[in-house]
Parts: structure tokens; sequence; C-alpha cells
């Protein structure tokens, strides 16, 4: 399992969901996206792609298949706590933001024996749990 920071994890995931649409990510929308200035993005990226995560191709970024794996990791065990914080009550916004406090330092088998135990097949925004594509 890779080693993330928080600021790292946001990071792998702006350029995962912008990559999603079939797009190349740049390095001004991943900024934007996460919130922080141009020179920290910088940054982040180049520690991502230290750990072989993402390239980055003068500011056009591509996400390796080690980065998506990572993230597709993250995102299962992501959205299991979400959907166990929902049916506690707590609003999917406020769920999404807390899960996303602790779940890049999960173990990848937790997220999956966490599946058997979850009543929902999706997460409190409605997208699917299990086969994360
Ligand atoms: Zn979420």
């Amino acid at each position: 399992m890779v080693t993330l920071t928080k600021r790292e994890r946001d990071c792998l995931f702006s350029i995962a969901e912008i990559s999603s649409g079939k797009r190349m990510a740049r390095l001004f929308e991943v900024s934007k996206k996460i919130n922080v200035s141009g020179p920290t993005t910088l940054n982040l990226v180049r520690r991502l792609e230290k750990k072989n995560l993402i390239r980055n191709n003068r500011g056009v970024i591509t996400i390796t298949q080690k980065g998506m794996y990572s993230y597709k990791s993250i995102l299962l065990i992501h959205r299991c706590f979400e959907s166990i914080f929902s049916e506690a009550g707590i609003n999917a916004e406020v769920a999404c933001k807390n899960a996303g406090m602790f779940d890049y330092n999960i173990g990848q088998d937790v997220g999956k024996m966490l599946l058997n135990i979850l009543k929902v097949s999706k997460c409190p925004h409605g997208k699917p749990i299990n086969g994360i594509s």
C-alpha cells in the first residue's frame, strides 16, 4: 500500500476524477479543484510522481496504473465508510468529508470485509460501492 498524506490523497482523487471524463488533467484545474495554490499543487504533483502514481508532462497530468489502483482502493473504503456514516443518519456531504479524513490510511482488505456487512450497494451519492471501475 502506498503511504499518502491527506493533501496527496485529495490531489490524487481530483486527478482521477478529472481523468475519468477521459480528459487530461491540467495542473491549474487540479489546483482549483483541491483549492490550493499553484506552487503547492505542483509540489503535491511532484510527490505523487515520485511515488509513481501520476505523470506530469509540462502541466498535463496523467494517472498511472499504480495510481488508478491506489485511487480505486481508497475509493472503495471511502464509499464503505460513507455508507456506514449515512446509515447512522449523517448527511451525505458530512459523511463524505469525514470519510475523506482517514480513508487513505485504511488497509484494502478492511474495505473488502466491510463490504460484507453493508446493507446498501450504493454510497450516499448514489455511486456503486462494489465493482468500482
Ligand atoms: Zn464521498
